[in-house]
């Protein structure tokens, strides 16, 4: 399935436009990586220019290399480098600079350092916070082990979002996932955030790697029941022959039903479901929408 010719709703279009180039520009001086452009993203001429609302940006801390190896990904794994201390300051004024409204911070997941890197994000989102007060900020955190004192720093430090992917249905969790990530897991980091604060929480899940329908619907009833209020679908896409295979394309009509049992059976603020949908998709846009109007 996954060599099959890919179908016309998964064809990309290059980004363009006066936005697109500004925001380029300003990252390229700072020496920044955006998740947009490293993974060709798809989205990437509508997430940054915000045609219909805030526009966003994903960028990536704390280095290029991960400490897991996830079948799915195509990051690089292992050989961790030192953490860079100026790349809280220099992100946040980045940020200042393109005057950007939404962003998206993420990272690999740093298992080798004593606090997971959860203090690298804290400081990141509280230097946006200082020198760009008008930026939502939305973090896409790893599961920091489960480890609360790493997830309360988080919390702590006061973003706008605080997301963390569960990725797939509970049976996938292993072969899609590295071993140390897990359902549970997952869910107890979400849990920990809805619990304890008014931040809002979400997560992200890949279809078409051979999840049943009836597990989607459990998936969306175990979030709904730990309070998460954003949930995202996308196809998922193998980045290269030795990584997991596609098991089939989702057809653009069943990301909406979806989207519509995600809105009106659980609830949730909002869904975003789409073949192209990745976790930070057009996500000023859509929070601003279901959120602050
Ligand atoms: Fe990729 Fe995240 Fe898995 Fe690391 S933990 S391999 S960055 S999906
Ligand atoms: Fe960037 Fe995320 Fe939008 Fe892709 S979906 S362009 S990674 S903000």
């Amino acid at each position: 399935m996954s060599r099959a010719r890919k179908p016309d709703w998964l064809k990309m279009h290059p980004p363009s436009g006066r936005r697109f180039t500004e925001i380029k520009e300003v990252l390229r001086d700072h020496d920044l990586h955006t998740v947009c452009e490293e993974a060709n993203c798809p989205n990437l001429g509508e997430c940054w220019s915000g045609r219909e609302g805030p526009g966003t940006a994903t960028i990536m801390l704390m280095g290029d290399r991960c400490s897991r190896g996830c079948n799915f990904c195509d990051v690089k794994t292992g050989g961790m480098e030192p953490l860079d201390p100026e790349e809280p300051v220099n992100v946040a004024s980045a940020i200042a600079e393109i005057g950007l409204e939404y962003v998206v911070l993420t990272s690999v997941d740093r298992d080798d350092l004593p606090d997971q890197g959860a203090g690298h994000f804290a400081r990141t989102i509280e230097e946006i916070k200082t020198r760009h007060p008008e930026t939502l900020v939305e973090v896409l955190v790893p599961d920091f082990r489960g480890e609360s004192d790493c997830i309360e720093k988080i919390i702590d430090a006061e973003p706008d979002v605080i997301a963390h992917n569960v990725e797939t249905v509970e049976r996938l969790q292993w072969p899609v996932r590295d071993r140390r990530a897990g359902y549970e897991q997952s869910l107890s980091v979400l849990e920990q955030v809805s619990e304890t604060s008014e931040i809002h929480t979400k997560t992200s899940l890949m279809l078409g790697i051979g999840e049943y329908d009836h597990e989607i619907y459990q998936t969306m009833s175990d979030l709904s029941e730990i309070d998460v209020d954003i949930v995202t679908f996308g196809q998922y896409l193998q980045p290269s022959r030795s990584h997991l295979e596609v098991s089939n394309h989702v057809h653009p009509a069943k990301f909406s039903t979806w989207r519509q049992v995600a809105h009106e059976e659980f609830g949730f603020l909002y869904c975003a479901s789409g073949p192209l949908v990745r976790s930070s998709y057009r996500a000023g846009e859509l929070f601003v929408e279901a959120v602050l109007r």
